[in-house]
């Protein structure tokens, strides 16, 4: 699922600690990343890109980024979303071809093989990449896998979903917020926590 996009939004940047991915689960490698706190600023819709330069706190590298406007982002997911459904047309299409062919010669199998792989791949590729662009680009940061510095976006919290601190004490209710939850569970963990804050045993009051 793509990401939200803001113009303003907080982001991080992290530095891969571990070139191998140590195994994690079956067939799935994981990395360490060590993340710095970055506010993502875009530019105004129909603007040029903005080029931001970052410095990493944990190799003192400075980083480049091209920075690039909400629509521009939401061009760039629709583009790659494209380059999915052109991979599986072009892998059904080859998977047709394969099932219809008969005594077909070594150019054909050959064909049809490759536009498997190449359909399979290409979509492969574009699906995962329409789902991690972050519209910041540069080092890899807007393509997946472990790359050694990657750049993620935090989800810009709902307007309905304002912070719950005590206003005499500063206590803080967490809630968990974010399109990966249905919207009824945000909902009810939200009022869950109003109550909470309600009930705090406030030093202050
Ligand atoms: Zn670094
Ligand atoms: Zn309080």
């Amino acid at each position: 699922m793509p990401q939200a996009i803001a113009q303003r939004q907080e982001a991080t940047v992290s530095h891969r600690i571990n070139f191998w991915g140590r195994p994690s689960g079956d067939s799935t490698a994981s990395w360490d990343y060590k993340s710095q706190k970055w506010v993502v600023k875009r530019p105004d819709d129909g603007s040029p890109a903005l080029h931001r330069t970052v410095r990493c706190e944990t190799c003192n590298k400075e980083l480049h980024y091209t920075i690039h406007s909400v629509e521009a982002t939401h061009r760039r997911h629709a583009r790659r979303r494209v380059g999915a459904y052109a991979g599986l047309v072009i892998l059904l299409v080859s998977l047709v071809s394969l099932i219809t062919l008969e005594d077909a010669g070594p150019v054909r199998i050959a064909l049809t093989v490759a536009g498997i792989l190449v359909g399979a791949v290409f979509g492969w590729v574009s699906a995962l990449a329409a789902a991690h662009d972050t519209g910041v680009t540069g080092h890899g940061a807007g393509w997946p896998g472990a790359t050694k510095h990657a750049v993620g976006l935090i989800e810009p919290r709902g307007e309905e979903l304002p912070e719950l601190v005590c206003a005499l004490c500063g206590h803080r209710e967490e809630f968990p917020w974010g399109s990966q939850y249905r919207k009824g569970f945000v909902q009810k963990q939200y009022q869950a926590a109003v109550s909470r804050l309600e009930n705090h045993i406030c030093p202050e009051a």
